[in-house]
């Protein structure tokens, strides 16, 4: 990445005028600066600033609208990868160093900073009987993953966390601090639940959480030479589980590492992950048919639901890696044993984890009042990430998630997800022709010098 001096000579002036940090490639921590969650994601913006305030973000937009610049806000880099092939030009800032986490509990409402991620809100709930729709990582950032959707374990029963936000708080091209609700810029705050970061960058956000008194979850495991009978048990289950019981199922080669408990490290295993938001006696009886399989592991048991966030056992720290993802319409049992077969026990398969998540339920309904992202087509999330390890070509990873897709495919529904989407796109593969107009619309009116660069851009 090249500077003049001229620009050069400018950003020293940004620091001056901010709490926070601006790195460019000459300083010494450039390369720490712009790394992000998948080490394989090579992000070379103009600049990076780590905004300490609402101010401070202000300060960096009006600097990018004087040199001519985009902004593209951040926060975690758990989604950089869409960004990264048109950032030449492009300011990150990154809101990662503003923290902070208000519950009211008897309005049931939450307030973040926007460099806020999941596990600070959770270990905040513990007791309250509240919970709030978090994914599978407590690493990942409030801001990003509520912006474009958000689905988690209780998503099936309460929907998308994207349609829990009722303010959002952001940094406008102007470099002014506006608030979006319902009652104020209500166009603008329909299009930033689903739009994401293409309106500006936010700096706050309250949303409601949902009183869970109770949950039951854990997992089930076998060595995966078991998967076949696995996944079509529980393919058979999902059409009775109501809808306070979300699961998963997965292939998981548990990579070979230390701080992987002994009994799981280096093995190959079929996972069946669930939490029910009920009690112990109605899980059991839902159980039950896995259970017949003997399970060599079976960890359920009553937790407080902020427990939730570690029960996918995700991985916290960033790692080089390839993904691939869809949304499925019902998949058939024939199709389970391709799967199977193409990514399980003696298929050579690189990837560390094939996963099929039940969504359907909540996801599928559209919420009155919602945003531009409401609900998730389809039955089924797939899922597969692979470790890119020395002497492990991309290619071969590619290869074998296509070999995957190409099995998964007729039963492919119509749009994308965008959280799980990691290579560039438009938004016409997550939205329908009505839903992308009026976005573009929107865009056109709140950011008309199109400074800002969501991960999928408008
Ligand atoms: C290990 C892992 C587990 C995951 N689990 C789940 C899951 O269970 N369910 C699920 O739905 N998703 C999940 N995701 C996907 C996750 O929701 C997306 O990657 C999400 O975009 C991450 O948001 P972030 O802020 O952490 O990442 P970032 O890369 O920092 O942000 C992604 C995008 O969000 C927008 N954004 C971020 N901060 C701001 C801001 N302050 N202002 C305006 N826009 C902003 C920008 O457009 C940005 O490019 C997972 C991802 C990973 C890597």
């Amino acid at each position: 990445m090249f500077l003049s001096e001229a620009r050069i000579t400018d950003i020293a002036q940004l620091r001056d005028r901010i709490w926070g940090e601006v790195i460019t490639p000459y300083d010494s921590n450039w390369d720490e600066a712009r790394q992000v969650f998948n080490l394989s994601t090579d992000q070379q913006p103009a600049a990076i600033v780590y905004a300490e305030s609402a101010e401070d973000v202000a300060a960096a937009v009006r600097f990018a609208r004087k040199h001519d610049m985009r902004v593209a806000p951040q926060t975690t880099g758990h989604n950089a990868g869409p960004l990264t092939p048109n950032l030449e030009n492009t300011l990150i800032v990154k809101t990662t160093r503003m923290k902070g986490v208000e519950i009211n509990t008897e309005t049931r409402i939450a307030r973040v900073q926007a460099g806020t991620v999941w596990g600070e809100v959770t270990s905040r709930l513990e007791g309250t009987g509240l919970a709030a729709l978090h994914g599978s990582s407590p690493t990942v950032g409030v801001v990003g993953y509520s912006l474009t959707g958000g689905v988690g374990w209780q998503a099936r029963k309460h929907g998308m966390q994207v349609n829990q936000i009722t303010v959002i708080e952001l940094v406008n091209e102007f470099g002014e601090t506006i608030r979006a609700s319902e009652d104020v810029h209500p166009d603008l705050f329909w299009a930033l639940r689903g739009g994401g970061g293409n309106f500006g960058v936010v700096t706050a956000m309250e949303f409601r959480l949902v009183p869970t008194p109770q949950a039951h979850a854990g997992m089930l495991i076998w060595p995966w030479e078991e998967a076949e009978d696995v996944f079509t048990t529980w393919l058979e289950m999902l059409p009775q589980l109501p809808e306070e019981f979300t699961t998963t199922c997965r292939l998981v080669q548990m990579p070979p590492f230390e701080e992987i408990p002994a009994f799981l490290r280096g093995r190959q295993l079929v996972i069946f992950n669930g939490a029910h938001l009920g009690d112990r006696e109605e899980a059991a009886k839902l159980l039950a048919p896995l259970r017949a399989l003997n399970p060599e592991i079976d960890t359920f048991e009553d937790v407080d639901p902020s427990a939730l966030s570690l029960l996918h056992m995700d991985p916290e720290d960033p790692i080089p890696y390839a993904a691939d993802h869809m949304l499925l319409d019902m998949v058939d049992a024939q199709t389970v044993k391709e799967l199977v077969a193409a990514a399980g026990a003696g298929s050579d398969s690189p990837m560390g984890v094939v996963e099929l998540r039940h969504t359907g339920g909540a996801l599928s309904r559209c919420e009155p009042g919602s945003g531009a992202r409401t609900n998730l087509p389809g039955e089924m999330l797939y899922f597969t990430v692979g470790a890119l390890m020395p002497g492990l070509p991309p290619e071969a990873l590619d290869a074998q998630a296509g070999k995957v897709r190409a099995i998964l495919e007729p039963h492919k529904a119509e749009q994308d997800y965008l959280n799980f989407s990691e290579e560039a796109g438009k938004l016409g593969d997550f939205f329908d022709p009505h839903t992308l107009s009026r976005l573009a619309k929107i865009k056109a009116e709140y950011d008309q010098s199109n400074r800002f660069q969501g991960n999928f851009e408008l």
